[in-house]
């Protein structure tokens, strides 16, 4: 691990420390419908808290051109407010003049206080990752924290564009994340068994690619299923297909590695009619009103025989659409063993928005060992790429070991 914590600092108290977190939540009525992602930035803040920093937080929401008082941090504020039992302070940085101003209220603020910036991305600029819109939010702070991993793999002013001016550092959240991420991806316990389902098929190409030599065997569903099928000439009628990436998936699948469905549950959309086929030979949708929905039973048997085997598990992408009844099943099915195995002798991380929600439902959020709050962000860093925050934070800390030498 070649990125350094916050932790690692010896002398925090009085400190301006700038933390960029996620908190892209939902949002209705000016209150915060689902506060996972602010509750998993809480570890960081309150370490700042009890080693008496002054806290600066920012955050983006939705995508504002410009300023938006709909896109206010203000429901973030008041959920902070109530998970922290303290006092948060919201700055709004619309304009050169409230830089001034935020600057002269956290050099005044005392110690252990919180101060959140509104949406940074009401800044010009942010996404463009000027400079001077990270040195304007550089010059509010001593040392910079990213602690958002979601939003690592964004080359903009509040993630990469600080870590460049200021002293930076991962905060609690980022650093276990990468640490497990990177355990798993540089020497995992095997068998290493990857699970690969879900709709966007262009995010899981580059997934499937890297992790393909690294895993003991890669259990494929989802939309690379279908693609796969309907490449070996199978007529998957209206069923999700990824048909611009024929050559790649017909070359990933065909590896002894990918593990295929071996059948599938199919029916209309609404869930109304359903039947399961067997995939093994070139098959079709049995009426024109049928697609692809979920695996089928002896599908759940064999992916799970793999999954009983492995040591280390990673999951993203949902079995089928699980949002619809009856086709929740395999997903569920999955899960639970997911979730068994992850309580068990397995390291069991899991990462994609819908995936979360279905290990909620079933209460067994808290049995997986890593729920990665990196959305796409961990699906690049699955795939290999270099994550524009993760960069900044490594030459930061490579720049301070050259300095100690
Ligand atoms: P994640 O967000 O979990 O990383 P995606 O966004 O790629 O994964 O896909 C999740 C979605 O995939 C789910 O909402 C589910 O309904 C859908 N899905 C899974 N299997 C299929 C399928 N065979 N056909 C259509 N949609 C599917
Ligand atoms: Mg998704």
């Amino acid at each position: 691990m070649d990125i350094t914590s916050i932790k690692t600092v010896q002398n925090l108290r009085g400190k301006r420390v700038l933390v960029r977190a996620d908190f892209n939540v939902p949002v209705k009525g000016g209150k915060v419908l689902e506060p996972f992602k602010i509750q998993k930035s809480l570890p960081t803040i309150q370490y700042l808290m009890k080693k008496g920093a002054r806290v600066i937080l920012m955050s983006h929401l939705g995508r504002p051109k410009g300023y938006d008082k709909k896109l206010s941090l203000k429901p973030v504020q008041t959920e902070l407010q109530k998970l922290l039992k303290t006092n948060v302070r919201l700055l709004p940085i619309k304009k050169t003049d409230d830089f001034r101003r935020a600057a002269l209220v956290i050099e005044q603020s005392n110690n252990g206080a919180i101060t959140l910036l509104d949406n940074v991305r009401f800044l010009p600029g942010e996404e463009a990752n000027d400079k001077e819109v990270a040195k304007a939010l550089a010059s509010l702070a001593d040392i910079f924290v990213l602690d958002g991993f979601a939003v690592a793999h964004r080359d903009s002013a509040s993630v990469s564009g600080v870590a460049r001016v200021l002293p930076s550092y991962a905060g609690l959240l980022l650093f276990e994340e990468i640490s497990v991420l990177s355990s798993v991806m540089e020497k995992p316990k095997r068998p290493l068994v990857v699970i690969l389902g879900g709709a966007k098929v262009e995010t899981k190409i580059p997934v499937l690619k890297h992790l393909l030599p690294k895993a003991d065997y890669v259990l494929v569903s989802g939309g690379i299923a279908n693609t796969y099928w309907w490449a070996r000439g199978s007529d998957l009628g209206a069923s999700l297909i990824g048909k611009e990436f024929k050559k790649e998936v017909l070359a990933y699948c065909s590896k002894k590695k990918a593990i295929l469905p071996v059948d599938m549950v199919v029916g209309t959309p609404d869930g109304k009619r359903s039947t399961v086929i067997s995939t093994t030979e070139k098959f079709k949708m049995p009426a024109k009103d049928m697609v692809i929905r979920d695996i089928g039973p002896a599908t759940v048997e064999l992916f799970s025989s793999y999954m009983k085997k492995a040591k280390t598990l990673v999951w993203n992408g949902a079995m089928g659409v699980f949002e619809v009844s009856p086709y929740e099943k395999g997903t569920h099915a999955i899960s639970r063993l997911f979730a068994a195995q992850s309580r068990g002798k397995a390291l069991g991380v899991c990462g994609g928005g819908e995936t979360v929600q279905v290990f909620q439902k079933l209460g067994i959020l808290d049995d997986i060992d890593l729920v990665s709050t990196g959305g796409g962000a961990m699906l690049e860093f699955l795939s290999g790429k270099k994550l524009p925050g993760i960069e900044a934070l490594r030459k930061a800390s490579l720049k301070r070991k050259k300095g100690t030498r």
